[in-house]
């Protein structure tokens, strides 16, 4: 949370548990969000970190008074609470929650009557109501109501299994490892895994706001206990969450971790094999591969800025069935569209049991490429103007502006140029059909980039 007149980020509120989010701050944002619905019906949940309970209830006091009806369901994962408030028909909903960021760390999500979260307009509405202090007050006798809403959790793994093959899944007896970062993960990946026929090893999976096992982000480097668990004891495959669940990373058989992209093309391709001529939905920064596999088995990809909520907006608007993020959210609008990790891990067994492949055999069955990365300090004050130069430059080429530039090459190489919205540098993402191209690229490009630089 920034001392400037914002308080949303890239995914809702974020900040320092009572440090930066007290329980002040937050009953203040709760009569802001409260004032912005106006005397509605909305769901609150939060996850498994320490301050969630006190926040929650901080929250709930100010929605109550500005008359809102709270519906309370406790602690849960982002996305069941997501599919409840669309289940349950009500006008929105908060999540406390700060998604992977590390345990001292909470945040606040606003989710609008479908589940998803709010527009960026919407969070200005309520940021001005915010620092404005202009809050409707309820009187006494029209204060909100608060309601338990229980069995959420049940009601969605219920819905993640209608849209499985249930039986077939079931027939191949896979053995999972589940790693749910000791958070809210645990309260329904295992039970829907066993509902889907596997035996599963659970680690980490004791609720605890401390997050002892390792960072609620799931990369290679948090998940070397999960690799390990998955190749000791012979498991088919494993699957990590975030602090939140909403996005899932996977290991193979043979203890290796993938990240998100190669786990959504494998979902992807048997998407479009079902739908072909499908719409999917996929930030710029998305892998060449998710290209390639839409490109081969025509399908039609909508890019968008980088971003989740982006991704389901853009979902909602083109009635798009299936979205994807490189970090491991994957949207399946038939069960909801935003990111869901246990509907993946539901679609991952699926898709293996349909193919009889192993994780590994799906992931190197794909095109691979070789990616290589830099930055480009750039000051603050000169990021606009660096941009237009670069989109004036490439302009003639293959090229995306919707966040930065990204630029597709003739050979499948392509490289992302985009300014860091936090640091002063500028990034730079390649990928290449070989490593000596990558690196050439990346060479190449960082010169032209920096030539830019100079000549402002
Ligand atoms: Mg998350």
């Amino acid at each position: 949370m920034s001392a400037s007149k914002s308080l949303f980020g890239t995914n809702g509120i974020r900040g320092l548990a009572n440090v930066e989010l007290t329980p002040d701050v937050v009953v203040k944002i709760g009569l802001a969000v409260g004032t912005f619905f106006g005397k509605k019906n909305l769901l609150l949940g939060y996850d498994a970190r320490t301050s969630g309970p006190m926040l929650a209830k901080a929250v709930m006091s100010g929605l109550t008074a500005t008359g809102c009806n709270v519906y309370f369901a406790g602690m849960a994962p982002t996305p069941s609470l997501q599919f409840a408030v669309k289940n349950h028909k009500l006008d929105g909903g908060v999540i406390v929650t700060a998604s992977h960021n590390p345990a001292e760390y909470n945040g606040i999500k606003v989710l609008w009557n479908d589940g998803i979260e709010i527009s960026h307009e919407q969070e200005v509405e309520i940021e001005r109501i915010y620092f404005d202090k202009n809050f409707n007050f309820a009187s006494w006798d029209k204060l909100g109501k608060i309601r338990d809403r229980l069995g959420i959790n049940d009601e969605y793994i219920s819905a993640i299994k209608r849209r499985v093959d249930v039986e077939k899944i079931s027939k191949k007896h896979f053995h999972i490892v589940v790693d749910p970062v000791n958070s809210v993960g645990g309260l329904t990946a295992p039970s829907l895994m066993r509902e889907l026929g596997c035996k599963v090893t659970s680690i980490n999976a004791n609720i605890d706001g401390t997050f002892p096992g390792r960072q609620p982000e799931p990369c290679p480097e948090s998940l070397g206990e999960l690799a390990a668990t998955v190749k000791a004891i012979g498991a088919d495959i494993g699957v990590a969450f975030d602090g939140d669940a909403d996005r899932s990373i996977f290991v193979d058989e043979n203890g290796e971790v993938y990240m998100g992209d190669k786990t959504f093309a494998i979902v992807l391709k048997q998407f479009l094999l079902k739908n072909e001529g499908a719409t999917v939905v996929t930030p710029v920064s998305s892998s060449t591969l998710i290209k390639n596999i839409a490109d081969t088995y025509k399908g039609k990809i909508e890019w968008t800025k980088v971003g989740s909520v982006t991704v389901s907006h853009k979902m909602r608007e083109v009635n798009a069935k299936l979205g994807g993020e490189e970090n491991g959210g994957v949207f399946y609008e038939p069960h909801q569209a935003v990111r869901d990790g246990a509907m993946t891990t539901a679609l991952l067994l699926e898709i293996m049991a349909e193919t009889g492949k192993k994780l590994s055999e799906l992931v190197d069955e794909q095109p691979q490429y070789f990616i290589e990365k830099c930055k480009v300090e750039c000051p603050n004050e000169k990021k606009a103007v660096l941009q237009t130069k670069i989109f004036e430059q490439f302009k003639n080429g293959n090229i995306s502006t919707i966040d930065g530039v990204k630029i597709w090459f003739d050979d499948q190489s392509s490289i992302l140029i985009r300014a860091s919205g936090t640091e002063p540098v500028y990034r730079m993402y390649v990928e290449a059909k070989t490593r000596e191209k990558a690196l050439e690229l990346i060479g190449e490009y960082r010169l032209r980039l920096e030539e830019l630089l100079q000549s402002i």
